[in-house]
């Protein structure tokens, strides 16, 4: 008699899998970017294996080449439009995600490409390439939202894992995801670093800067360039009025404020007001 075959053990929901097999499928994108917020997510270590036990990682290019044919459940877009392709691309991932989270200052507010929003992009085109007519180009590099709907930004160049984390949690739970919404100046405080601006006259944009990294530049004694995007309703006049009182002339004023976030609204306003229109 032929031995019996052992019978299957049954799935338990909680082994990382949900009941029935299926779990969630995540698909991480880019656009135009330098990778450092997927990256933040391969970074995330032990946290990284949690989550990967929990979802079906169907499309992230910067750690597998295995491809899972959509729809998503959860889409992380990474980087900027820049180009036509991009434009269509955008709009394709759109249709196949459930929830769509742009993460990065490139995908949220065009990022340090969108530079060339302040400038003349065929004139670097021609300096730059022999044949300027075959760069499929946008005149300017432009954030997901204003191409797609998008159900949740996370700021940051790059993004902070534990923010990466707290949401990605969320979401798998069916919750919305919500972060602490201060400025970098109330974790100074919290942290005990010494005001740089106050102690040493150091140029900082703390007080008009969203949180998310800890205050890190302060802790070492610089000022922050605010590479976590502009804090919602802040005082920028005020900033720009501050800067002045402590000396930055207008350039430096308005390049201060054309960051990594430069296009960014409450940014981009503030740094026409010390005139500087062109980078
Ligand atoms: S936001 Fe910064 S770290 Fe993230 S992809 Fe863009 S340039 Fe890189
Ligand atoms: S160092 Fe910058 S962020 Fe920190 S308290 Fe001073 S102004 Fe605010
Ligand atoms: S530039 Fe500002 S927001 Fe960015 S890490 Fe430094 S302190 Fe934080």
């Amino acid at each position: 008699m032929a031995p019996r075959k052992p019978k299957p053990k049954p799935k338990r929901a909680g082994d990382g899998e949900t009941p029935g097999d299926v779990r969630p499928k995540l698909a991480v994108w880019k656009f135009a970017s330098c990778d450092g917020c997927q990256l933040t997510l391969l970074d995330c270590e032990d946290a990284l294996l949690e989550i990967a036990a929990k979802v079906e990682i169907a499309n992230f290019p910067e750690a597998s080449r295995a491809i899972v044919r959509g729809p998503y459940d959860v889409s992380l877009v990474e980087g900027s439009i820049t180009t036509s392709h991009d434009a269509e691309r955008i709009h394709t991932i759109r249709r196949a995600s459930k929830v769509l989270v742009a993460i990065g200052a490139c995908a949220t507010s065009g990022g340090i490409q969108a530079l060339r929003n302040f400038a003349e992009v065929g004139g670097w085109m021609t300096a730059v390439y022999g044949r300027p007519d075959a760069i499929p180009t946008l005149r300017a590099s432009t954030p997901i939202s204003d191409h797609v709907k998008v159900d949740f930004e996370l700021h940051g160049c790059p993004i902070s894992k534990e923010q990466l984390i707290r949401v990605l949690g969320a979401i798998l739970r069916g919750n919305v995801p919500r972060l602490p919404h201060h400025s970098v100046c109330l974790d100074c405080k919290r942290n005990g670093t010494v005001c740089v601006t106050v102690a040493e006259g150091q140029p900082c944009l703390g007080p008009v800067t969203r949180c998310g990294c800890g205050a890190l530049c302060p802790s070492h004694g610089r000022g922050c360039y605010g590479c976590f995007g502009p804090l919602a309703e802040a005082n920028f006049g005020g900033m720009g009025r501050l800067l002045e009182v402590k000396g930055v002339d207008a350039a430096g004023r308005a390049r201060l404020f054309r960051g990594i976030y430069g296009a960014a609204e409450a940014f981009r306003v503030e740094s026409e007001s010390h005139g500087r229109n062109r980078t």
